[in-house]
């Protein structure tokens, strides 16, 4: 497997390979990083899908971050990775210059896109993919079709993105057995997210009860599942491992090697589910962006 990058940060080092698996390396007790490896930002909020639940509240008249002209974009570190999202990304004016502005300072990114804008819009993820723009390719769920399941295929580096209390059995059954990766998300009770949680608060919670019940045997069915640390919370995933698992596969907590990073309403936060007086103002550097989030910690 192909080495995407290797770099030390405070008292470890990590390794990141071609297909996205990273691997921690420490002589101490702990990993101590001086800098995030990793940001969510959001560059923009416009999206057609109108998803019920979407807890970004994003529209047809969201906005665009100003993304070519931050200035904290110069202070990331080579190898350092940022999990791009929107919105709709893919719609975003400057998203390929963005995208070569991170190549050219050998930062990592990684992009998620929806099901309908990855089928639409296959030319230019295709092109992002080919010349190494994006390494990590997410794709968030909206119908498991045989000609979705055929395209994602195609891309080795894709994770299927679906959340718990959207996510169903019917999904299940046509993506199992395909050899595809899976993330699952948390469910967010945050702008959208939340009225649509109140509306149809007992089909959110049904579909959840049976991911809790299933997640062990669907977990079989995939090449790899992930989650982020609120289905980790959710899911309560840590009964499904041993102590030595568990220490092997969390990542950390949201703030202790991650941030998020908000480019159009130009605030930062632990998470994208940080409260409202918990975002903070830009600031110049990832580094002091990311201390900022640490004293939070403490
Ligand atoms: S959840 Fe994603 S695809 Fe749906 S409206 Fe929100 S940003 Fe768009």
């Amino acid at each position: 497997m192909g080495l995407l990058g290797r770099y030390k940060n405070g008292n470890f080092v990590t390794t990141i390979l071609s297909d996205g698996t990273k691997i921690r390396e420490t002589e101490d007790d702990e990993f101590i990083p001086l800098f995030a490896e990793n940001m969510d930002i959001k560059i923009c909020n416009y999206c057609d899908m109108g998803c019920k639940f979407c807890h970004e509240g994003s529209t047809i008249n969201g906005k665009f971050g100003n993304i070519l002209n931050e200035k904290f974009i110069d202070s990331l570190h080579p190898y350092q990775e940022v999990a791009i999202g929107g919105g709709d990304a893919t719609s975003h004016p400057d998203l390929t210059p963005f995208l070569q502005k991170l190549k050219e300072k050998k930062v990592i990114a990684n992009m998620t896109v929806n099901q309908i804008h990855f089928e639409k819009k296959q030319e230019l993820i295709k092109k992002l993919v080919n010349e190494k723009l994006i390494y990590g390719l997410g794709v968030s769920l909206v119908n498991p079709t045989k000609h979705f399941i055929e395209l994602i295929k195609q891309y080795p580096n894709a994770v299927i993105h679906v959340i718990n209390g959207v996510l169903k059995p019917s999904d299940i059954k046509a993506l199992e057995n395909n050899n595809l990766k899976m993330l699952i998300l948390g469910y967010k009770h945050l702008r959208r997210g939340n009225e649509y949680f109140e509306e149809e608060q007992n089909d959110i919670e049904t579909k959840q009860q049976w991911l809790y019940e299933n997640l062990e045997d669907i977990i079989q069915k995939f090449q790899v599942v992930s989650f982020d640390n609120l289905a980790i919370e959710q899911l309560d995933v840590k009964r499904l491992l041993t102590q030595e698992e568990w220490d092997e596969f969390y990542m950390g907590d949201d703030g202790s090697t991650t941030y998020y990073v908000d480019m159009v309403e130009r605030k930062f936060a632990r998470s994208s589910t940080a409260h409202m007086n918990k975002r903070y103002d830009l600031l110049d550097s990832v580094d002091d962006m990311f201390n900022v989030i640490r004293m939070e910690n403490d």
